[in-house]
């Protein structure tokens, strides 16, 4: 039996874990790589396995970090069946259509770029993959996992699927691995999520196992409380109103979006919050993950389950709008004051929110939200570091609006839900921390006591 790591080894993006055993070979989650435009190269090369000898994919999430490559490996030949949850199963189908969309889109883009001022430049990367790609490798989901229930995977292979109240549908995965006489329980985490969400159950405790796979994307933080940062939305909005500008909130159309529509109407309910808010969700795939959310009412907590049921929608603001056409999206320039945008993508590396960057950042007036993790390279965070002017469309634009971190929205459990959930996997022989920056990983390893914790780095591999 082995382990090996192919994607999320010392970086947060990319996740991909193989298990071989008894001669299977059981991927964890094929996500993409998400930063800089020199992490499309990374996405580009080769997996560290053949993808052609995969027999079966389980899935964690429908985050693009977690299954944005599973286009690429169905192209390169993966012929085995994928495994999730109901709902990560229509949320990853959305994602990936998306996620194809953009890079046709952004591989257009350049090579017009590239005819009219190219010369003596490196010609642009085809796109990853193309919408077609990504029909094709939506017909490898197959049985769909229920929480709590084992499905034998693969001979000598089962899986457990358990609630890890990060997104919808969310799961982190239990395998218990037979190969002649021996046994291993491997434990991936997946994504975990933070304490007190407003609407989703919150992560099981997982069983005892004698391996653990970790994430640690907030390994080294503790996270603000919800309460505060909600308070501190609204306090946001509202100065920026005052002053005239638009408050632009960089999320993907998915969770968090959400939870901020959520808080917005609560926020207008209360009176704490104008009921003259324009509100924008300004995202092709907006309308169409709102009502994913709203078919899967078995993965909330009680109170939105009854809200469901006496035929309220959470998820509905007054003065609320969506935008699916591009026309609508640019028409949003025309507001200079007055209105909430989100768009994608949370990490400000494509889609939406750049046109809507463009506009307001120069502007005194306006602020800008960042409610989720940012990854080293990507725009977002090198707005939230400081950078007084960055590139947007290849245009030098000044940073002078307001900006904001609130990370009490997050969607990651912080150090110490991690420490309590690693706690009752019991005493395992080996951690491995993946799925967070180095900083992150040292600051949690020191306070795991168990017999070896390893940070891997990419493609290494290890005897269970
Ligand atoms: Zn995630």
């Amino acid at each position: 039996m082995k382990i090996s790591f192919h994607g999320a080894a010392r970086g947060v993006t990319g996740s991909c874990h193989l298990i071989e055993c008894g001669g299977r070979r059981v991927l964890i989650d094929c996500g993409l790589y998400q930063g800089g435009r020199e992490l499309q190269e990374e996405n580009a090369e080769d997996f560290g396995f053949d993808p052609s000898q995969i027999d079966v994919l389980l899935l964690t999430h429908a985050h693009l970090d977690h299954c944005g490559r599973i286009p690429l490996l169905s192209k390169r030949g993966f012929r085995g069946e994928i495994v999730t949850t109901a709902a990560s199963r229509e949320l990853a189908r959305l994602v990936l259509m998306d996620s194809a969309h953009l890079q046709e889109e952004e591989a257009r883009y350049q090579a017009r770029r590239w005819a009219r001022r190219g010369r003596g430049r490196r010609k642009p990367a085809e796109p990853l993959y193309s919408v077609l790609d990504t029909l094709a490798s939506t017909e490898h989901f197959g049985r769909t996992a229920s929480y709590g229930h084992p499905i034998e995977v693969v001979p000598g292979v089962v899986a457990t699927f358990h609630d890890a109240g990060h997104i919808l549908g969310s799961a982190f995965i239990c395998l218990e691995l037979r190969e002649g006489k021996s046994r291993r329980t491997v434990l991936f985490s997946g994504d975990l999520g933070g304490e007190d969400r407003p609407f989703l159950r919150g992560a099981a405790w997982p069983p005892e196992a004698d391996v653990v796979v970790m994430e640690t994307t907030y390994g080294d933080r503790l996270h603000q409380k919800l309460g505060p940062s909600v308070e501190e939305l609204y306090r946001v909005v509202n100065d920026t109103f005052q002053r005239g500008g638009n408050v632009i909130v960089p999320t993907f159309a998915l969770e968090r979006a959400q939870e901020l529509l959520f808080f917005i109407r609560e926020g207008v309910e209360s009176g704490k919050l104008p009921g003259s808010i324009q509100v924008f969700l300004d995202s092709p795939m907006a309308i169409s993950a709102t009502q994913i959310y709203e078919r899967h009412p078995e993965c909330f907590d009680q109170d939105i389950a009854r809200l469901f049921g006496h035929g309220k929608d959470p998820f509905t603001v007054p003065g609320l709008h969506f935008t699916k056409e591009t026309a609508d999206s640019i028409a949003l320039n025309r507001f200079s004051g007055g209105a909430v945008i989100l768009a994608g993508s949370g990490m400000c590396t494509g889609g939406r929110v750049r046109h809507h960057l463009r506009h307001n950042l120069g502007r005194r007036q306006s602020s800008v939200i960042f409610v989720g993790f940012a990854a080293i390279g990507t725009l977002a965070r090198k707005i939230i570091d400081g950078a007084r002017e960055v590139r947007i469309f290849g245009e030098s634009v000044k940073v002078h609006a307001a900006i904001h971190t609130i990370n009490g929205f997050s969607a990651h459990a912080d150090q110490a839900a991690l420490l309590a959930w690693l706690a009752h996997a019991g005493r395992p022989e080996q951690v491995f921390l993946v799925h967070g920056e180095e900083h992150a990983m040292r600051g949690i390893k020191d306070h795991i006591e168990v017999a070896e914790v390893s940070m891997p780095v990419l493609h290494q591999r290890f005897d269970l």
